[in-house]
């Protein structure tokens, strides 16, 4: 991997506003954004790409473009079950009469010219007999022996026909290097005749939770201790994403096990991903461990929840990962991963489409909100009988409240200058389905 400079912050004049809990250290959801974007930026850590099979490159991400070595059709072709004619022996009376010349089916076509007069009868997919450009549904046409009769103003000359190269012509781009490989496209490439993707390799993401009050499954649970959600929730992020993920455990707020685990992973990962102990003026080893080895920026973000958090390159064994340090309560790990770490990673990934886009949905109650940071509430999204979206929030919306992230099914987003938000407001929302 290409060794990255972290850029340095912006400056944070432009930001000042009237509130009093401004805070001139912390950035805006949008300065911090960028920074990341700026660090990641595609094609700064191009990965290498590899061949697979069809079947395995579904929703990994393209590493070349795809030309198409064919014409998809091949030939023109019926769109129709019905009979194939020349649209210029459609008459000028009030009804067209055409004698049936034979029979054409998908596989199977008519061999032979077709004269002006003439018909074929034809099924969807069959290659266009000579002399053919139209056809007739089989369901608007009478048919007596070899006479096939129908009203002349039902088709236009060229309808139902299917052009040749109409899907995709022969050397025009079928699928661009960047794409994430989604059903449509693995039909794509199946309809080119291609049994194999050139893909890139996944990312390589490690991930841990630090904190000595942290208990695995099967432990017991001390005073003061709570079990280790974050892992999983980090987990099941990261599985979706479609990246190679490495579980390095639990590490316990000592310098030891935490340079340990920062240099493992460094060493090991393109990325990692850790959640707890950034916190302003905690009193733990994270933070040190983690600018010994690299070159990190801590921030305070304006934003709700998941202030506090670290980003920057951390260096192992002459190998460079980009870390991001999260915070340690479960919706904050939550929210600052799809604020900031998805779509990196997915640039990481060699990937061009990123996030999903926000929707606006009317509010169904008022929500309370302070100008000056960007919160993240969870909300329930709904159609009303007329289609309209109205969403709720979830109820308790702590920072430590996993459940309002389970039962929620979108963000809303409430944005850094928007006070609190009148029940029928239009606000920002995205959808999980998508996105996790
Ligand atoms: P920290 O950022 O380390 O100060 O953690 C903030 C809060 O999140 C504390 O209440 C921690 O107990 C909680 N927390 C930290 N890590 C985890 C984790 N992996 N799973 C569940 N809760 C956590
Ligand atoms: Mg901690």
């Amino acid at each position: 991997m290409t060794k990255l400079s972290l850029p340095s912050l912006p400056t944070l004049n432009s930001v000042v506003t009237c509130q009093s809990d401004y805070d001139p250290e912390s950035l805006r959801v949008d300065q911090a954004l960028q920074i990341v974007q700026d660090f990641v930026r595609p094609g700064a850590n191009a990965l290498e790409t590899e061949t697979v099979g069809i079947y395995q490159s579904l929703g990994r991400v393209l590493g070349k473009d795809i030309v198409s070595p064919i014409n998809v059709p091949a030939a023109d072709n019926s769109a129709m079950d019905g009979y194939a004619f020349a649209g210029s022996s459609l008459s000028v009376d009030a009804s067209t009469s055409l004698q049936m010349i034979g029979k054409g089916f998908a596989g199977h076509a008519f061999v032979g010219d077709v004269e002006a007069g003439q018909c074929v009868r034809i099924m969807t997919g069959a290659i266009m007999p000579n002399g053919c450009d139209t056809v007739i549904p089989q369901e608007l046409v009478k048919v007596d022996g070899e006479q096939v009769q129908f009203i002349s103003t039902s088709v236009k000359a060229g309808d139902n026909r299917r052009l040749k190269g109409e899907d995709l012509s022969v050397g025009s781009p079928a699928l661009t290097a960047g794409k994430v490989i989604r059903p449509a496209d693995l039909g794509l490439i199946a309809s080119l005749g291609m049994g194999e993707v050139a893909v890139k390799r996944r990312l390589r993401v490690g991930f841990f939770s630090t904190g000595d009050e942290l208990r695995s499954i099967g432990q017991d649970l001390d005073p003061g201790c709570v079990y280790d959600s974050n892992r999983y929730t980090l987990f099941g992020m990261l599985s979706r994403l479609g990246v190679e993920i490495t579980d390095f455990g639990v590490v316990r707020d000592n310098p030891e096990d935490m340079r340990r685990a920062f240099s493992d992973a460094a060493a090991q990962c393109d990325a990692v991903v850790t959640s707890g102990g950034v916190s302003v003026g905690e009193a733990d080893y994270t933070k040190q461990i983690m600018r010994e080895l690299g070159d990190i920026a801590f921030w305070k973000i304006n934003m709700r929840p998941g202030r506090p958090m670290a980003f920057g390159s951390i260096q192992s064994n002459g190998h460079q990962a980009v870390l991001f340090g999260l915070p340690g309560n479960p919706v904050a790990v939550m929210v600052t991963f799809y604020q900031f770490v998805r779509n990196a990673l997915l640039a990481m990934s060699g990937a061009t489409e990123l996030a999903p886009q926000a929707m606006q949905a009317r509010a169904s109650e008022n929500i309370r909100k302070r100008p000056g940071r960007t919160e993240f509430q969870r909300g329930i999204i709904k159609s009303d009988s007329n289609g309209i979206n109205t969403v709720s929030i979830t109820g308790a919306q702590g920072s430590g409240v996993l459940r309002s992230m389970s039962e929620a099914n979108c963000f809303i987003i409430l944005e850094h200058d928007q006070g609190t938000i009148q029940a029928g407001d239009l606000v920002n929302v995205v959808l999980f389905e998508g996105l996790l």
